[in-house]
């Protein structure tokens, strides 16, 4: 999933996400473990290792009033006592700051490793996936398996041979910088002027090297209709978050990062021009792209569907834009002819087409006509340019981390090996997946979560027939699309057939080079989302592959996935404490069942329409409701970046997180209902099982991150930052207050009521 932030939603990535360029990826170094923290397969070394911590903690003594019969010894029950005892601060008042309360040894503990921006226990978990992957990647070729398979290894061959790279230098990119009619700044005597094609290059920027532009163009079911597809017309992406093009003078280091970075790649290109001359080029493109950002849409403007539901015939479009500058037609036709074309598929005259950002394109035609020729070609080619250069040379990669530094805090780049490994799930995960099930994945864990959806499902449907603010006729339709959730689970069946493995990959062909298979897999990926254009969805798709640790929901599919990556501790172990299990992947399953009943979610029907079936009076509640949400969260100060969360970004996500809590703590009540009360786990003999939930869930958000990381995740991140996944749903969480036996506070995890706010 853009593989970037937890657990978020994937499926629309074209309509909701395609356009984010600079999401907060993950970089997964490995780290020794404390001692403490390292899994012996010794029994009693553990023991002895939760009484230390356990006593280092101070923990309270148990003066008898828990029977030693009622604390749970299996190996199971040691592990998680461990993971809790590894991340509690137990001087902390969990009524103050659970955070701090859940996390604190954890975060003192574990400082963000230089390599990256941020460090959890999701990280580590993404860690240990990726050592297996790298492997697998390492393993000899065997003409047994999927061509695939063997395919994935030689293209990871290709990514970490540096010296072979190095040799081949920037001869591949140069030779793609000619075939755009040349970068005219690094050579303005000698380019062509009038030979360049706005529009075409644009068009195969996005084709051949996935960037989207001035303008975006995708294939994604019809929202209105998801058993067929339609093309897409959108907003571009840009080079810096949106949030700071729109208010440069609030982020002058990162733009001057952003020019350094163009006048560096433009020097190790070779160039006539002096530095004041390239700075002059730079910044002509800055403000350039500057001003289109300012005409774009935020994120949080496109939840609202029906605002870029705007369905056209492709020629009565045409004559809607060529009305707004009769001296300036952007030719739609002859820019999806050229999109397209090498997918097979052909653009009627009258294409049936949906346009996301209207107004975006009706003020980019000024904006335009108003540029120098040169800037906009310039511009083009900067980010055709910026998307090659990561897969070049020594030089080149190092000018590129420099200005991720400024991004994102990380003082050294990933090991070649972890982006290699990155690189090649990028397009190969099905086929890596093939292996990683057979390596490591223990079927077991399939059917048992698959229980848990079943129960997590039922606790979203009795919270529905609970809720007071909702009219009959609506709950009957909510409860119909919580039934109607499709889950996938772990991987998909196919992966088991060699041949169908094969077919998933057809017409994908490695290269001479790492660069030039760089460019193959690109153009690969486009023509197959393009293809989809004359197919009927296929509500079978998986929208992650197997060894992805995360989650996630799709409002067009109305499915649920959970990838095996995930489906291990500290989300979910068989022989863990069920309060863990329920506390990591039971919320989880409960936010992306949520997801389904979110402000973006609410808007699409059991069968993935965007189609109304709320009435009037209930959806004045729930708008109420959310609104509450928003507020609350556009309160939460982020300290270490000087920002408050945006509520209105991270809304969605916000109703998951509070939703999926308080679905799985149902749920977890009724499991000990039926099988009765767990044990208590050793170390923290003074913990009610409950509160063990509620620590489980926290544990999974521990995160350390840099507040370079942490603006950009405010920016741009969908997500609200870890402390305040906490900190929200237990703060408007009555069983956490009472399980914690937390008094009212306003400043702590129990504020008075009207202080709270439900969606679900
Ligand atoms: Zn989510």
């Amino acid at each position: 999933m853009r593989n970037s932030s937890v657990m978020g939603r994937v499926a629309s990535v074209a309509v909701l996400t395609a356009f984010v360029l600079l999401a907060t990826t993950s970089t997964t170094p490995t780290l020794g473990a404390s001692l403490l923290h390292q899994k012996s397969s010794n029994y009693n070394q553990k023991l002895e290792a939760i009484r230390e911590l356990s006593k280092a903690a101070g923990a309270p003594q148990i003066d008898g009033s828990v029977n030693q019969e009622e604390i749970c010894l299996t190996e199971g029950c040691l592990d998680a006592a461990l993971d809790i005892l590894n991340a509690i601060n137990m001087t902390v008042d969990p009524c103050k700051d659970f955070f701090q309360y859940s996390c604190g040894r954890w975060l003192a503990n574990n400082p963000v490793p230089p390599s990256a921006s941020r460090w959890s226990r999701f990280n580590r978990l993404r860690d240990e996936v990726n050592n297996v992957t790298q492997e697998i990647l390492n393993e000899e070729p065997n003409d047994q398996d999927a061509k695939p398979i063997n395919q994935v290894k030689d293209f990871y061959k290709s990514c970490i041979d540096i010296d072979a790279i190095e040799v081949v230098g920037l001869e591949p990119l140069n030779q793609v910088i000619t075939e755009f009619g040349g970068w005219q700044l690094l050579n303005p005597g000698v380019w062509n002027s009038s030979a360049f094609d706005w529009l075409k290059s644009v068009a195969e920027v996005r084709r051949r090297s996935l960037q989207s532009v001035i303008l975006s163009v995708y294939v994604s079911a019809d929202l209105k209709n998801t058993t067929r597809s339609a093309v897409y017309l959108d907003q571009p992406g840009f080079g810096l978050p949106r949030g700071v093009l729109i208010t440069p003078e609030n982020y002058t280091a990162l733009i001057t990062a952003y020019e350094n970075y163009m006048v560096e790649v433009a020097q190790e290109l070779g160039t006539s021009q002096t530095e004041a001359q390239l700075r002059t080029s730079a910044k002509a493109i800055i403000e350039l792209e500057v001003a289109m950002a300012k005409i774009s849409s935020s994120d949080e403007a496109r939840y609202d569907i029906d605002r870029i539901y705007n369905p056209y015939a492709l020629n009565e479009y045409q004559t809607i834009t060529d009305g707004v500058d009769t001296e300036f037609s952007i030719v739609w036709k002859n820019y999806l002819d050229q999109v397209f074309s090498s997918s097979g598929v052909a653009i009627t005259d009258n294409e049936f087409t949906i346009v996301n950002e209207l107004e975006y394109i009706r003020n980019l035609i000024p904006i335009l006509k108003g540029a120098e020729a040169d800037t906009i070609a310039n511009y083009i080619v900067w980010r055709l340019v910026s998307g090659l250069i990561p897969d070049t040379n020594a030089a080149m990669r190092a000018i590129v981390f420099k200005f991720q530094q400024a991004l994102t805090g990380a003082t050294v780049p990933s090991t070649r090996d972890v982006t290699c490994a990155n690189a090649a799930n990028g397009v190969f995960g099905m086929a890596i997946g093939v292996k990683y099930i057979e390596a490591v994945f223990d079927d077991d864990a399939k059917a048992e979560v698959n229980t848990l959806v079943e129960n997590l499902r039922l606790s979203f449907k009795e919270m529905v027939t609970d809720a007071d603010w909702m009219q009959d006729e609506t709950k009957t339709e909510a409860i119909a699309k919580a039934d109607a959730i499709r889950s996938f689970m772990a991987y998909p069946d196919w992966l088991e057939n060699k041949t169908a493995v094969e077919e998933f990959y057809q017409g994908l062909e490695l290269a001479d080079t790492y660069f030039n298979s760089q460019l193959n897999l690109a153009l690969y990926r486009m023509d197959k989302g393009l293809k989809g254009l004359r197919e009927p969805t296929n509500r079978d798709e998986w929208i992650m592959y197997p060894g992805v640790v995360n989650a996630a929901y799709s409002p067009e599919l109305n499915s649920i996935t959970f990838p095996a990556g995930i489906l291990q501790p500290p989300f979910f172990g068989k022989l863990r404490p069920k309060s863990q299990n329920y506390g990591g992947i039971g919320v989880v399953i409960g936010h992306e069942i949520t997801h389904g009943f979110d402000n973006q979610g609410a808007q699409f029907d059991k069968d993935g329409n965007f189609n109304n079936w709320w009435d009037d009076v209930t959806k004045v509640e729930y708008d109420a409701r959310a609104q509450c949400m928003s507020d609350q969260y556009s309160g939460f100060f982020a300290e270490a970046a000087g920002l408050n969360v945006n509520g209105d970004l991270t809304l969605g996500e916000n109703i998951a997180d509070n939703g999926g809590l308080r679905e799985s703590y149902r749920a977890y009540q009724k499991y000990v209902e039926e099988n009765g009360q767990e044990g208590r786990l050793p170390g923290l003999e003074h913990l009610s099982t409950n509160q063990l939930f509620f620590l489980g869930y926290a544990n999974i958000w521990c995160e350390s991150i840099t507040p370079e990381g942490l603006v950009n995740q405010i920016l741009t991140d969908p997500h609200s930052p870890a402390e305040f996944r906490v900190k929200g749903p237990v703060r408007n969480n009555a069983e956490f207050a009472a399980a914690f036996s937390c008094p009212e506070d306003e400043n702590g995890m129990n504020p008075p009521e009207e202080d709270e706010c439900t969606v679900w």
